[in-house]
This record gives structure tokens, C-alpha cells and sequence, in this order.
């Protein structure tokens, strides 16, 4: 059965009965805690938390799924894949133990003509919690499983909570028994490769007060609404079904191995149970590019920190295992597309955004291809300098000299260390890249110096029991109430004059950093007279609005009534940014077509930066039509409106999407008159004329397929075009030329220097070679050889191989003549030899005459007998090179003597 069809049954199966169907969330989900998201439940956590009530009673999803920490185990386990989709069915308050157990028995068990996916009733096994009577009394009720297969388990294997304070309860597994040939009698207990775990489910029944462990918690109390959440993974059913071995030779994984292949002309085993070596690399290929297919086509980019990384490492695996299997030239191209086309069925957006997502790929494998040609050879070195010196280990330095300095990633070194039978100083790394990081974050971290730690934050937001509400897009001054003061590491009750506190109101018009916009600035008054001075604002969680705060005056108490002012310049300056930044994003994919959508951006007051994704340099063309384009309708004042709809609707009417933004959500579209129309949370102006002016700086590259415009707004635009008008006004008085003749002029002027600096060196060298004739003149004879050794100052390597030429042509004819010129500009001595042909014939080469000379001057040289050239590192040895070649000429005469 194909994946797409058992997700397909999982939907229906449950859509029959009542369950809302949600499209799956972005992997960039917004949670401070995760990365990406994990598990099918986390776009409802809101709902589990009691934050937000659920719109419907039963929910059924597909979510796509990123775990980073099963990156390791990737082709060597049977069933993990850092991407995977997990189905999941959901009961708010609604169904409990006996529904779910009962839904989930009747699809797996369910004939596969009746819609289920008809696994035998007699090779499932199930786990429940160690004293969880009732989830064991059902299965024997419910699905006549016999007691022997139901196996009960500890709070380690079988109690779920999330980590903080919050629901918990029980959870139930389902296994699938693949055979003895798999491994041990005994069920899950015994050998969980065997008993493939395919389905978990959690039954949320107690409130948790505290939690120290997963298996360390206190329990409050039941739970007034009991729900329910489960998660099957969709890759696991489908190797299941499809009688394979591992979730890597499923339909939308192993075209990828199966090119792979292909192209490394190596076979793919798939025998074994671990699959030898090559196998390995083959999964980690067909997983990774997978992965980093759907990360990309979410919104993701590479980069060197957090979900960046992730990419980067994903991408990079796969090429570096490619190259394993002994294929050299970029892989991207050929893989891509194979995963592309098996994916799009279930997430056709994969097709349409194909340009942009294969660009973002293929560039990064190309940069990784440079960094790998350039660390190799860097590696090399340091592995053979390494083994030199009887080392069997690669320093931390090193290591982390690859890294910082050429971009190598550590796990390369790792392997490439291994596989010349070297250890690396991981440790001594370890610390390099913690002092780099902690110098580098210092400043960030002063700044929001608390967010490390959200327990606080998530304890004060359940204590709210709602959202904080945000006012700002109304008004810019608002009441509202003291909810809660932190101060140092959690909460107080009061805090007076000079302190710095951060505090939470019930309601406030302070924006929150975030989308890309700078945080609101300003003023909150107390009833009690305190007032206070408005930093920073951040939402460390979801539904909390926090001030960071000076005390200006008096004293900060819980409850009292506040007045918020905020910086109405600062935010209208900001707000302005942000919709100049819709407008130019929306004047960009006119300009160079869908592919260039945003990448990040920041909007700070007066000014702007707007990443975006496209292939090369924009050219300086298209900035100025897009600076142009967005200025016309800047002057043609349209409206800038904000409307509510569903995603769906967004979407139908063109809105862009951006990333992380929870799908089946009310969302809320911003539209610059008919024309940009984007899904945004941020503030906006009211009319685009408020804009004034917007002036493009300029762009650049910030990375593989990504480049950055910076700009600038309204007053900030026009200060600059202002003070680029009186620069042009300096210059036309300095040059005495019109403003239009500026260009014409410079490079006039700048054509004239270069004609005058040739004329000099031309000057230079003729009376460098004026010298010629004398030096000829004075030549020694040295047993018959004339020898002219001689030096110049402030020569270049060019002057010193002109003169010898020109000392050479002028020494008397019939004689052997050997020149040796040594000069020096820069303090870098550069030596030339010249023979003629009977010196030749007595055995005298420049090219080891040089040599000699070279040597002394602590460099090398060469070249051909009759002319050769070397160079040195030290100026001060000229005498003693040129005493090299004359002991060598006189060598030579006393030999040719003898003879
Ligand atoms: P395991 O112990 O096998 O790693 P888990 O306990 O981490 O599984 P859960 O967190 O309970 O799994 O996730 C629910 C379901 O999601 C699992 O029953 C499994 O079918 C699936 N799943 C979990 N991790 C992965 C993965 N890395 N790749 C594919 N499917 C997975
Ligand atoms: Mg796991």
C-alpha cells in the first residue's frame, strides 16, 4: 500500500468519525522550545495547555515531523527518519481510553477492503502504564487481545507529560510483531526491533504541578476535561505494508537510494537486517535528501546557527556519503528532483515553489563543494604535519581552525580524522567554540539576558489562564493592569526606583519583537504614580507580552492599574519599514518571478533589511525598476488594510504565506492597496504615502541563494539622497564640472594618473637600464669567464630580469659571460642569472646558478640554463648570493683549466 494511501485511510478513517481534519502545521512552528516541530500534537498545544479553547471536539492530522536528535541513528536503525510524518488523532475534552483504543484497534486490524490496513489480530502487542488496570482491561475488552500480549511498563516507557507543569497521564503502545527471524521471543519488553512500535497513545488525564523528571513529577489533581492525543508513524505502517525491511525502502524514500545507485554504479544490499556499510550511506542519502527537501520547501535556509544548521548538516551528509560511495561531481541535481516527485503528491506546494527550493539546494552544495576543496587540502596538511610529529591526534585548534576559518564542518573532521586512523581533540573544539560563541552572544544575551529560561515565563502565562491581549494595532495608548513583575531569575511582588523588571500587563499596545519587527519603545504610568521606562519587549511564549522595564519612579506593585504610552515616532518610523518591505518584497517577484521570496528581513525604525532567495547578484537594473516601481506606488497612495480569514482563504486570495505561520488558523492578511498581499502579524501605516520615499541601498549575498537589500524610509531616505547631494556639491566646485560631467571627469582623471604612472616607470627603467653598459664595461674576469654580479635597489622582479638581459646582450662577443642581478623592492629580494652560449657550453647553467643565489636569500628559483630567476625572503643576504654564483663561476673556470 503506498504511503500516500495509508495517510489517505488514516484521514478518512477518522474523518468518518468526526474528526475535524487539520493540514498539517509548518515544521516552523513557533515554539520557544523547539526547533522544529517534533510531534503531531504541538500545533495543538495551545488546546492541551488550556491556553486557547479548541474550535472543534475531535481532530485528525498528517503533521510533518523533523526529530534532530535521531540524525545519529538515520540508516542504522530500522525506523527512525529525521523527517517523518506523524499521523495523529486528537480528543479535546471528548471521546477518552475506550474511543481511541477502539478507533485505533478497528483501522489497524480493519480489512484493507474495508478501508483499514488489515494487520493480523495475532501479531499485535500493546504496552500499557505498570498500574493502568483500565487501559489493560480494555484491551482484552475491546480488541480481545489475550493478556499475555499486553505488557506493562514503567513511567519511563509509558507516562507522558510535556517537561513543565501541565497535563499528563498514560500512555498505551501498539507493536507490530515481525517475526522471529527479527530477533527474541518475549514482546516490546524483550527487543523493540522485532516489536516495531508504530503507535503511541497518550491519555491526558491529571494536572502535573511540578515536574523534575519523566519519571520525577507531582500530580495536582485530575483533569476537569480529559483529552487525548496519539501519534502513529506514517513510515513505520508503510514498511510495514509494503513488506520491507526499513522505513529508507518505502515508495517516498527509496527512488532516492535507487538513483543513488545508480550513479555510484554500487549496488544497494538491503539484505541485512544493519545492511553493511554502503548500505548506511545509501539510507543516510535517501533520508537526508528527503529531509532537506521538505525543510527548505518550508522556509528554511542554510546557515551556520540553529534550523540553518540543521539544513546545512542534512545537505552536507548527503553529499559527503555520495562522495563515500565514490561519486565526485554535485549530486543535488540528480537526487532532488526523484524525492520531489514522489513527495509532491501528498505536498503539491513542493512542486510550485520547485525553482526556488532546488536553487537554495544546489547552491549550497555547490559552497559545500568549494569549502570541501579548499578543508581538504587544509585537513591534509594538518593530518600529515600530525602524523609527523608521531601524533595519533588532530589538535583542538585545528579543528577548530577548519571550522571557523574554512567552514568545515566538525563531523567532517570527525570522519575524515577516523579514516586516516586519527583522533581529534573534540574537547579542546568543544571549548574553542564555546568561547567564540559566548564572545559573540555576550551582547545578545545582556539584552534579553532572562529568555534563556521560559519556565518562569510558562508559569506566569498559566497563572494569566489567557493570552496577553495586544492592543497596539488600534492604539498606541492603552490601559491596562500589573499581571506580573520578574525580577533576577523569577517573580516578585514589588520593585522600586533605579531597578530593571519585566513586566506583564493584562493589555498592552507595545509590539512585541517579532516577524521581523523591532520591539515598540515608551512609557508605562501606575496608578500609584509609579512610572516606568519601556527597553525592550519580547513574547519569550506563546500568549505573553513582556516589558522590559527601568524603574524610573516610585514603586512597581502587583495589580495596580497602568497607563502604556507607546514611542509614537519610533513605532511610526518602524511601522513604515515594515510596509515598505511588503512592497518591495511584492516589487522583487515582479521583477524576478516567484522564486524570490523572503528570507528574513528586519524593520527597525527609519530603516530596513529584506532577505530574499535568488539564484545570483540581482543587477543593478532590476534594483532601480524595483526602487522605481515601489516609489510610484508609494506617490499613488493606497490604502494599507488588514483583514481576518481563514489560511485558506489567504492563500486563494494571493496572499504570501510566510513560514511558521499554524495553518486552519485565522490568519491575518495585510494588503497595500490590490498589490502585496501578505499573511503578517506586524503594524503597518495607514496609506503607502506615509512612506515618503524608500531608497535602496544596494545588495549582496548573504549566503547560497540568499541575498540582502538594505533600505531606507521617509526621513532616513531623504537625509541620505540629501547627503549624497552635498558630496556631488563638493565635487563639482573641487573639479569645477557640472554635476553631470562628474562621471566623465573622474574617469578622465583617473585615466590620466594611470598614463602619468606609466610614463614614471617608464622613466625608471630606462635609467635602470642606462646602467647596463657600465655594469657590462666593469665585468671581472674570472678565470677567463667575465662576471658581472651586481645589485639594485627599489628593482622589481620584472626590472631585475630586464637589466640582466640588457647587461648580457652588451658584454664583449666571443667570451663567456655569465650576469647575476639581485634587487630588492619591498624588502623582497628577487634574483636573475643570464648565461650566453659558450658559458653554457663550459657548463654553466642559470638554472643551478640561481638556485645557489636563491638558497642564500632563503627562497628558491629556476628556470631554463640560459636565463632563470628566483626569489627570497630576506633582503639583508644579497652579498652573500652573489658570492654563491661567483664561487660557482670560479668553480667552473678552474675545472674548464684542467681540462
Ligand atoms: P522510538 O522509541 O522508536 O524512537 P518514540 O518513543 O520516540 O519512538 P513517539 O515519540 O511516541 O516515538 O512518537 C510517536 C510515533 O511516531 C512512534 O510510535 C513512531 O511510530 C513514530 N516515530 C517516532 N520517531 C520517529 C522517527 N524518527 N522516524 C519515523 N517515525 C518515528
Ligand atoms: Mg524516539
Amino acid at each position: 500500500m503506498e504511503t500516500a494511501e495509508i495517510r489517505r485511510r488514516f484521514l478518512a478513517h477518522f474523518g468518518r468519525r468526526g474528526h475535524t481534519a487539520v493540514p498539517s502545521a509548518s515544521l516552523l512552528l513557533d515554539d520557544p522550545n523547539l526547533l522544529f516541530v517534533n510531534a503531531g500534537m504541538v500545533p495543538f498545544k495551545p488546546y492541551f495547555l488550556g491556553q486557547e479553547s479548541p474550535p472543534y471536539d475531535r481532530a485528525v492530522s498528517v503533521q510533518k515531523c523533523v526529530r534532530t536528535l535521531d540524525i545519529e541513528e538515520v540508516g542504522k536503525t530500522t525506523r527512525h527518519g529525521t523527517f517523518f510524518q506523524m499521523n495523529g488523532n486528537f480528543s479535546f475534552g471528548d471521546y477518552f481510553k475506550e474511543g481511541a483504543l477502539e478507533l485505533a484497534w478497528e483501522l489497524v486490524t480493519g480489512s484493507q477492503e474495508s478501508g483499514g490496513y488489515g494487520f493480523d489480530p495475532d501479531r499485535i502487542w500493546v504496552t500499557v502504564l505498570q498500574d493502568d488496570d483500565e487501559s489493560f482491561d480494555l484491551w482484552r475488552s475491546v480488541a480481545g487481545i489475550p493478556e499475555q500480549r499486553i505488557q506493562r511498563r514503567g513511567l519511563l516507557d509509558n507516562y507522558w507529560h510535556m517537561g513543565v507543569a501541565g497535563p499528563g497521564g498514560p500512555c498505551s503502545e501498539i507493536y507490530v510483531d515481525r517475526g522471529p527471524e527479527f530477533g527474541p521471543d518475549g514482546g516490546p519488553i524483550v527487543d523493540e526491533d522485532r516489536f516495531l512500535e508504530i503507535w503511541n497513545l497518550v491519555f491526558m488525564q491529571e494536572e502535573l504541578s511540578s515536574v523534575r523528571a519523566k519519571d520525577d513529577f507531582d500530580v495536582k489533581g485530575p483533569l476537569p476535561a480529559k483529552n487525548v492525543d496519539t501519534g502513529m508513524g506514517l513510515e513505520r505502517v508503510a514498511y510495514l505494508l509494503q513488506g520491507k525491511h526499513n522505513l529508507y525502502e518505502i515508495d517516498e524514500v527509496f527512488p532516492v537510494i535507487e538513483r543513488a545507485s545508480q550513479l555510484s554504479g554500487r549496488p544497494y544490499d538491503g539484505g541485512g537486517e544493519r545492511g553493511h556499510e554502503t548500505d548506511v550511506l545509501f539510507r543516510v542519502v535517501g533520508d537526508h535528501v528527503r529531509s532537506a527537501l521538505m525543510l527548505i520547501g518550508d522556509g528554511v535556509v542554510p546557515g551556520n546557527e540553529g534550523r540553518g544548521y540543521v539544513l546545512r548538516r542534512l545537505v552536507r551528509r548527503a553529499v559527503r556519503s555520495m562522495r563515500l560511495l565514490g561519486v565526485d561531481e554535485p549530486v543535488l541535481p540528480e537526487l532532488l528532483p526523484v524525492s520531489k516527485d514522489r513527495m509532491k503528491v501528498s505536498y503539491p506546494e513542493l512542486e510550485l515553489q520547485w525553482e526556488r527550493i532546488s536553487s537554495i539546494a544546489y547552491a549550497e552544495e555547490d559552497a559545500f563543494r568549494e569549502t570541501l576543496k579548499a578543508g581538504t587540502q587544509i585537513f591534509d596538511l594538518a593530518a600529515g604535519e600530525a602524523k609527523r610529529a608521531g601524533s595519533t591526534l588532530l589538535s583542538g585548534d585545528r579543528a577548530f581552525a577548519l571550522h571557523d576559518t574554512y567552514g568545515f564542518p566538525i563531523d567532517l573532521t570527525l570522519e575524515m580524522a577516523a579514516e586516516q586512523g586519527l583522533q581529534v581533540d573534540e574537547d579542546g573544539f568543544r571549548r574553542l567554540m564555546a568561547e567564540q560563541r559566548d564572545r559573540a552572544k555576550a551582547d545578545a544575551r545582556a539584552k534579553k539576558a532572562k529568555h534563556g529560561e521560559t519556565h518562569h515565563y510558562r508559569a506566569l502565562a498559566d497563572d494569566l489562564g489567557r493570552p496577553v491581549e495586544f492592543t497596539g494595532y488600534d492604539e498606541v495608548v492603552s490601559e491596562g493592569t500589573v499581571r506580573g513583575i520578574l525580577a533576577g531569575a523569577g517573580t516578585v511582588q514589588a520593585a522600586g526606583e533605579g531597578e530593571e523588571v519585566e513586566l506583564v500587563l493584562d493589555r498592552t499596545p507595545f509590539y512585541a519583537e517579532g516577524g521581523g519587527q523591532l520591539a515598540d519603545q515608551g512609557i508605562i504610568e501606575l496608578g500609584n504614580g509609579a512610572r516606568l521606562q519601556v527597553l525592550d519587549v519580547q513574547s519569550p511564549v506563546t500568549g505573553l507580552i513582556v516589558h522590559q522595564a527601568r524603574v524610573l519612579a516610585g514603586e512597581v506593585t502587583l495589580d495596580a492599574p497602568a497607563q502604556t504610552f507607546v514611542d509614537v515616532e519610533r513605532r511610526r518610523s518602524i511601522s513604515r519599514s515594515h510596509t515598505a518591505t511588503h512592497m518591495v518584497h511584492k516589487a522583487f517577484r515582479e521583477a524576478l518571478g516567484d522564486t524570490a521570496t523572503q528570507a528574513g528581513s528586519e524593520n527597525s525604525p527609519g530603516r530596513f533589511r529584506f532577505d530574499f532567495s535568488a539564484s545570483g547578484a540581482v543587477p543593478a537594473s532590476v534594483l532601480a525598476d524595483v526602487e522605481a516601481r515601489v516609489n510610484d506606488l508609494v506617490l499613488a497612495d493606497l490604502l494599507v488594510h488588514q483583514e481576518y480569514m481563514s489560511q485558506q482563504e489567504a492563500i486563494r486570495s494571493g496572499a504570501m504565506a510566510l513560514f511558521g505561520e499554524k495553518y486552519g488558523d485565522q490568519v491575518r492578511v495585510i494588503s497595500v492597496g490590490d498589490w502585496a498581499r501578505e499573511l503578517c502579524g506586524g503594524t503597518h501605516t495607514e496609506r503607502s504615502a506615509q512612506l515618503g520615499l524608500v531608497k535602496l541601498l544596494g545588495e549582496s549575498s548573504i549566503g547560497s541563494g540568499v541575498r540582502r537589500v538594505e533600505a531606507l524610509v521617509g526621513a532616513d531616505a531623504y537625509r541620505f539622497l540629501a547627503r549624497e547631494h552635498v558630496l556631488v556639491a563638493q565635487l563639482t566646485e573641487a573639479l569645477k564640472a557640472r554635476p553631470e560631467e562628474l562621471p566623465e571627469r573622474v574617469a578622465d582623471l583617473v585615466e590620466r594618473l594611470r598614463a602619468a604612472e606609466k610614463e614614471i616607470d617608464r622613466t625608471r627603467v630606462d635609467r635602470l637600464l642606462a646602467a647596463g653598459g657600465e655594469l657590462a664595461r666593469g665585468a671581472e674576469d674570472i678565470g677567463g669567464v667575465s662576471f658581472v654580479g651586481h645589485r639594485v635597489e627599489g628593482a622589481t622582479a620584472g626590472d631585475v630580469r630586464k637589466l640582466a638581459l640588457d647587461v648580457r646582450g652588451r658584454m664583449p662577443s666571443g667570451r663567456p659571460s655569465v650576469v647575476a642581478i639581485v634587487g630588492s623592492a619591498d624588502g623582497k629580494p628577487s634574483v636573475v642569472v643570464a648565461v650566453d652560449d659558450e658559458a653554457r657550453s663550459r657548463g654553466l647553467s642559470a638554472n643551478a646558478l640561481v638556485k645557489a643565489a636563491a638558497t642564500a636569500l632563503g627562497g628558491s628559483g629556476g628556470g631554463k640554463d640560459d636565463v632563470a630567476q628566483g626569489g627570497g625572503a630576506d633582503a639583508s643576504h644579497t652579498d652573500e648570493a652573489l658570492a654563491e654564483v661567483r664561487a660557482l663561476v670560479s668553480r667552473a673556470s678552474v675545472g674548464a683549466a684542467a681540462d
